[in-house]
């Protein structure tokens, strides 16, 4: 695509709709600032717009995006911060009160983590040592599902690094403390694009369960 007519024609649409229907809302946010009460840490994969995904308009939502929606640990926090440094802002100076990790099937990070392929240029350095974040993830997955093939692997390892990432938020103080004050909840979703669903990791039972599942689906199976 050599030229960008459908970004300018989607940029007018949202100058009417946000801009002219919408025009209480955006005064507001100009006026009153931004004031989003949820921090979203999602993948960078075009598929996966977590605005788009939840029909959320301007101001709802304050998001990170990177390489596979992975948070390093705190002790890691000043070598990728990037990430971390949004992470900060958002629970520190607009005090969200849930942070959602929000990962996706048919990630392409987690399927090079997956592949752990020895990097042979920078660039694939540089993903390398991002990805090398949820290392533990793939070491689990290594263990339990060895013998499965390389994408059903990807698609645990998916799962398993948004907790690896929900237990990193769990290393930074100014989160954890939050978090027990219950001024702050954490949340690991997964969103499963080839059915259409969302998924939410509950504790209690230890897997990803559905939480929004496809009407259209559902029907069909009726
Ligand atoms: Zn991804």
């Amino acid at each position: 695509m050599r030229d960008v007519s459908k970004f300018l024609s989607g940029f007018r649409r949202f100058q009417q709709n946000y801009l002219g229907e919408q025009r209480v809302l955006f005064e507001q946010l100009v006026q009153q600032g931004q004031r989003p009460r949820a921090l979203v840490i999602a993948c960078c994969d075009s598929r996966c717009d977590p605005a788009l995904l939840t029909d959320c308009d301007p101001g709802d939502m304050f998001v990170v995006r990177n390489v596979a929606n992975l948070v390093p640990p705190h002790v890691q926090a000043t070598y990728f911060a990037a990430t971390t440094s949004a992470i900060a802002f958002a629970v520190h100076n607009l005090e969200v009160e849930h942070i959602i990790v929000m990962g996706h099937a048919q990630c392409g990070g987690i399927r090079a983590l997956m592949e752990h392929k020895t990097p042979d240029c920078n660039e694939e350095e540089l993903i390398a040592k991002w990805l090398g974040i949820a290392e533990e993830a793939r070491q689990q997955v290594l263990r339990e599902f060895n013998d499965k093939p390389i994408q059903m692997q990807a698609n645990v390892c998916e799962q398993s690094a948004i907790l690896v990432s929900l237990e990193n938020l769990m290393s930074y103080p100014w989160i954890s403390s939050r978090v027990q004050e219950d001024k702050l909840t954490l949340h690991g979703w997964y969103f499963d694009m080839r059915h259409g669903e969302l998924y939410e990791y509950r504790p209690e039972s230890g897997v990803f369960e559905v939480l929004v599942d496809n009407l259209e689906v559902a029907t069909y199976q009726i």
